[in-house]
């Protein structure tokens, strides 16, 4: 069995907690790895370790800041199956998605910041000022699992080019990308202290890394309650605060959009990752005369592409849950459809056996004020609403205390687009137009603050100093 320390000052360092957690294949349920429970001395050493290296590494500027993350560049290339095998064993993500999924995504997505920053200016005349802007200082990066080696590239290479140092928390059930990122920033030879990860529970580990006071930044990717006592734990010091949470994200079909296209859109979100996207588009918003067309496709959809099965077979489409828990909050959610009055109309069952599986369902009849509608699911459960007029899709899809993405498909561009721009959310898709890996990423209303990726996301690690110089 391996077992795994936490990565602190360019070191492998055991925790005086003595204690191990068990990281779990949701497939399987076999245990392959564990890793440190790690304790308040653990996030002392970390944050110090970044403090320390905070210095040197903000004032080599930021040239030298991209040597080093270029060759992290080439390192993460190289290392692009040992990345997609261990989201497949920690997650469960299909072993086709996790490839053509989250390794081109975190690949993609540092290329383009590597690249677009080379233009930016980190110092820049305004009249007879001087404004420059670095680093605040210690980053904590609290990360989720279900895009676990992501969502840690997403801040930390914004962070790391802004002259920040970071620790990161990842989350408990996939600890094991966090722990290959340490092994490939080791390789790449970064400093010591720039990076640090410390595993253990959010509770705990998380909870006293975010209030630490040599912390300035917290930057979290998470669900919107804890996300919430973020806030206010930053505000204690004033720090500040990245928060990309929770999502319900709508997908309009306009009259007379290509209905195939709008169910693919749609459905993938909901079986890729099984379900487990913060953005993905969990409401299917239709009109109510093209209902019965619409769901002759999503059953012939469901029959030829919802596979669930062992992600590790190229065959499979929907993984399990990532864990026993998320598998009983999916199946809450199911039950709570069904009582509330939505239809079934397919799968609606967990699968019984080895590892944490559950059908993916489709629910019809569906009231947006219905709990199934309105709170995020997290598994691969598709709700399907009507509307009769345009105007009553933008209010449904709008009617949502989330804002991370959206969607519409209409018979031409303008038409879609119209209705994109009503749509108060931070990511609108118009027929089907692709994602580039330099546009920003982050939510309106409850699922955020701040954004990510590209240059947006590292003005957000920046301060920004205005030196008066004289005439
Ligand atoms: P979570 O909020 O339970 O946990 C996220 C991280 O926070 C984990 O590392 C966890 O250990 C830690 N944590 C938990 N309690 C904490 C506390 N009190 N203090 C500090 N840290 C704490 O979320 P999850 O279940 O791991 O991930 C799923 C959620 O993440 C979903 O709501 C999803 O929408 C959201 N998400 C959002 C985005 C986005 O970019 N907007 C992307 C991915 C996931």
């Amino acid at each position: 069995m391996k077992q795994y320390q936490n990565y602190i000052n360019g070191q492998w360092m055991t925790s005086n907690s003595n204690e191990m957690t068990a990281v779990l294949n949701p497939a399987t349920e076999e245990t392959i790895a564990e890793v440190t429970s790690s304790n308040n001395e653990d996030v002392d050493k970390a944050v110090q370790a970044a403090k320390d290296a905070f210095s040197d590494w903000n004032s080599m500027g930021v040239d030298a800041r991209l040597e080093y993350l270029e060759k992290l560049y080439e390192i993460i290339v190289a290392n692009k199956q040992r990345i997609a095998d261990t989201i497949v064993q920690e997650l469960g993500a299909s072993q086709s998605f996790s490839e053509s999924g989250h390794v081109p995504q975190s690949v993609n997505e540092m290329r383009a910041m590597l690249d677009d920053v080379r233009d930016f200016s980190f110092e820049e005349k305004m009249d007879t000022a001087l404004i420059q802007k670095e680093g605040f200082g210690v980053v904590a990066c609290i990360t989720p699992w279900n895009y676990p080696f992501n969502q840690i590239q997403r801040k930390i290479t914004p962070a790391l080019i802004a002259g920040n140092t970071v620790v990161v928390k990842p989350a408990n059930d996939t600890p094991l990308s966090a722990i290959l990122y340490a092994e490939l920033i080791e390789e790449a030879g970064l400093p010591a202290g720039v990076f640090n990860v410390v595993t253990g529970s959010g509770s705990t580990v998380g909870d006293y890394l975010a209030g630490h006071e040599d912390v300035s930044v917290i930057s979290f990717t998470g669900s919107t309650e804890v996300g919430r006592g973020l806030y206010d734990k930053a505000s204690d010091q004033i720090k500040k605060l990245v928060l990309e949470l929770g999502g319900k994200s709508a997908m309009i079909g306009l009259p007379g959009a290509d209905k195939h296209k709008t169910v693919k859109q749609s459905v993938d979100t909901v079986l890729n990752n099984s379900g487990q996207t913060c953005a993905a588009l969990t409401r299917l918003i239709i009109p109510e005369e093209e209902k019965a067309e619409y769901l002759d496709i999503i059953k012939k959809y469901y029959e030829e592409n919802a596979q669930v099965g062992d992600p590790t077979d190229e065959n499979t489409k929907v993984g399990p849950m990532v864990s026993e828990k998320q598998k009983e909050t999916v199946m809450d959610y199911i039950q709570k459809g069904k009582e509330e009055g939505a239809k079934v109309f397919i799968g609606g069952n967990a699968i019984d056996g080895r590892g944490f599986f559950v059908e993916p369902t489709v629910f019809i009849d569906v009231d947006n004020k219905m709990t199934i509608a309105q709170e995020e699911i997290f598994g691969p459960v598709l709700a399907v609403l009507t509307y009769n007029t345009v105007e009553e899709a933008i209010e449904i899809a709008n009617d949502s205390p989330y804002g991370l993405s959206g969607a519409v498909t209409g018979p031409n561009d303008e038409e879609a687009l119209e209705v994109a721009k009503q749509i108060r959310s931070g990511n609108v898709y118009v027929n089907q137009g692709p994602r580039s890996p330099r546009v920003p990423f982050g939510g309106y209303k409850q699922s955020g603050l701040g954004r990510e990726v590209g240059i947006y996301g590292i003005e957000d690690y920046l301060e920004i100093k205005s030196i008066m110089l004289p005439e």
